[in-house]
């Protein structure tokens, strides 16, 4: 099967911090599959916009070293990787002063998508859309793209919201989430919507409890200046594990448009309690046999920022009243593994003697590795003797439903950059969306800097620390295993 492959206009991307880690990483590999897939239209064109004084040969080479070491091997064709590369151009710029401006005020066409990258440190956002709107290379359909972290509270989310709009309505801000861009965090939606039979179960009623699990196995390694402002809490649930929460929690929007969906995430965050103290579990991992422990990494030795955190939240409103929503996440874990787990509730009457075979359906959707589902049901277990229950899962790989379909599907990068150049918001953050994310989060983070909480320390390759097992044991209910 060949996925359909929906034409974009010609268009001119700037990236600011082109040279940088993420445009090497994630933003010119993923432009690069985006044209061997034909989603970049002749005469469309990409600018690199960095610091260093570098000539625009030497940003390609650059670019290709990008292709060579962030692009699988078997889509590397050097005609192609060529005919990519003459359609790089790179201007040095400064930021903050007059350098490079000109130059890319001169560069810009008429009659094509505009988009802007700010690839760059948060603190420069402020002078880069004051300096594309100075000198009038921003337009009035130009589209600019914004970077996680944005703000690290609500005043300064706030105060970085207020810097964009001074240029730019909210109709050409990008704010990037990449969990919205991966494939089954859309399919979440899909599977929500597009089919009848789990929207009637899905709620108090039906529902006992959901997981949200987000496990990584790397330890913070070389960012640990950077992690230690920030944290789990800061770097995950606020922004990827809440836009999770959003599209399990949502009520149906009335069609799948930017403002609506949107419109129903914020809604979802809104009821959101706030999370008291017994409700709330950090860790920091320890020293292991190979790798010093989260302290070690860090600048500060006795630095109290959790590299883990488990979380009891409630969704306050009418369909979820009294179902409880667990999210835990954290480094150094047993398994690289993210998923979301939704446990039903029993019968409502159990006609079988064997209560101990019997066990909660639960519906697991795989976020990484493995993207797929997996219904937990139950069955009569083979053969004669009674009736004995047992649980079986009917599990589907989306690897081995879709095959080669899903080998090209683009990744979160890919997918949300046209998403941009097609001037589609859905799978962005809208303002208001983020404030009231930071304006739930705020209150937890200042209640355990009041109450100078320490993170309990939990080995590396574990499950987490041993307290927020007790987080869901004194619930009568225990976290799924950690397993890739
Ligand atoms: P980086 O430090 O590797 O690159 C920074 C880029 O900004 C460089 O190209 C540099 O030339 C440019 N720059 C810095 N000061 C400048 C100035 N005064 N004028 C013009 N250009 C200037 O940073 P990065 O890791 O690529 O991160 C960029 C942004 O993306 C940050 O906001 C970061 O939080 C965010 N982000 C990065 C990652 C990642 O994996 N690297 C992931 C998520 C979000």
């Amino acid at each position: 099967m060949v996925s359909r492959v929906i034409p974009v206009d010609v268009f001119d991307l700037v990236i600011f911090g082109g040279t940088g880690d993420l445009a090497r990483r994630k933003i010119i590999p993923g432009l690069y599959r985006r044209f061997l897939a034909n989603q970049m239209p002749e005469d469309s064109r990409i600018i690199g916009a960095a610091r260093a004084a570098l000539t625009e040969d030497a940003f390609r080479e650059q670019v290709r070293a990008a292709i060579t070491e962030f692009v699988p091997a078997e889509r590397q064709e050097a005609a192609a990787i060529d005919a990519f590369l003459a359609r790089i151009a790179y201007v040095a710029i400064d930021a903050t002063g007059t350098n490079g401006w000109a130059t890319l005020k001169a560069m810009m066409r008429e009659n094509v998508v505009r988009a802007f990258y700010f690839s760059v440190a948060p603190s420069l956002f402020g002078d880069i859309a004051q300096r594309l709107s100075d000198h009038g290379i921003a337009d009035a359909w130009s589209r600019i793209v914004v970077e996680k972290p944005f703000g690290r509270d609500l005043a300064s989310a706030k105060a970085l919201n207020g810097v964009l709009a001074r240029h730019f309505t909210e109709a050409q801000i990008y704010r990037i989430d990449h969990y919205l861009g991966k494939e089954t965090v859309q399919n979440l939606m899909a599977v929500r919507f597009a089919n009848i039979l789990f929207e009637p179960l899905w709620k108090a009623e039906y529902v006992d409890h959901v997981q949200i699990t987000v496990a990584e196995t790397v330890g913070v390694n070389g960012r640990g200046a950077y992690y230690d402002k920030s944290g789990a809490m800061r770097d995950m649930v606020q922004n990827h594990m809440m836009q999770l929460l959003c599209l399990i929690a949502m009520e149906p929007p009335y069609h799948f448009d930017p403002d609506a969906v949107r419109d129903e995430k914020l809604k979802v965050i809104r009821a959101l309690k706030p999370v008291s103290a017994e409700n709330i579990v950090r860790g920091q991992y320890a020293a292991g046999e190979k790798e010093g422990g989260y302290l070690e990494h860090s600048e500060n030795p006795a630095s109290k920022t959790e590299s883990y955190i488990a979380l009891k939240v409630n969704v306050s409103n009418w369909r979820w009243q009294g179902v409880p929503f667990y999210l835990r996440t954290g480094k150094r874990l047993r398994a690289r593994a993210s998923e979301i787990a939704i446990t039903f509730k029993q019968p409502p009457h159990a006609i079988f003697d064997d209560a101990k075979g019997w066990h909660e359906n639960v519906l697991v959707i795989r976020l990484q590795p493995n993207e797929g589902m997996n219904l937990m049901v139950m069955i009569k277990e083979p053969g004669p003797g009674g009736m004995r229950l047992m649980q079986v899962p009917l599990d589907m790989s989306f690897a081995a439903v879709l095959g080669d379909q899903a080998d090209e599907t683009p990744d979160a990068y890919e997918r949300l950059i046209m998403d941009v150049i097609r001037g589609n918001q859905t799978l962005f953050m809208r303002g208001d969306e983020v404030e009231a994310a930071w304006a739930w989060t705020d209150p937890i983070i200042e209640g355990w800097e009041a109450r100078s909480d320490r993170p309990q320390v939990y080995d590396p390759g574990s499950s987490g620390p041993e307290d927020a097992l007790m987080l869901m044991h004194r619930d009568g209910r225990r976290w799924r295993e950690i397993k890739e």
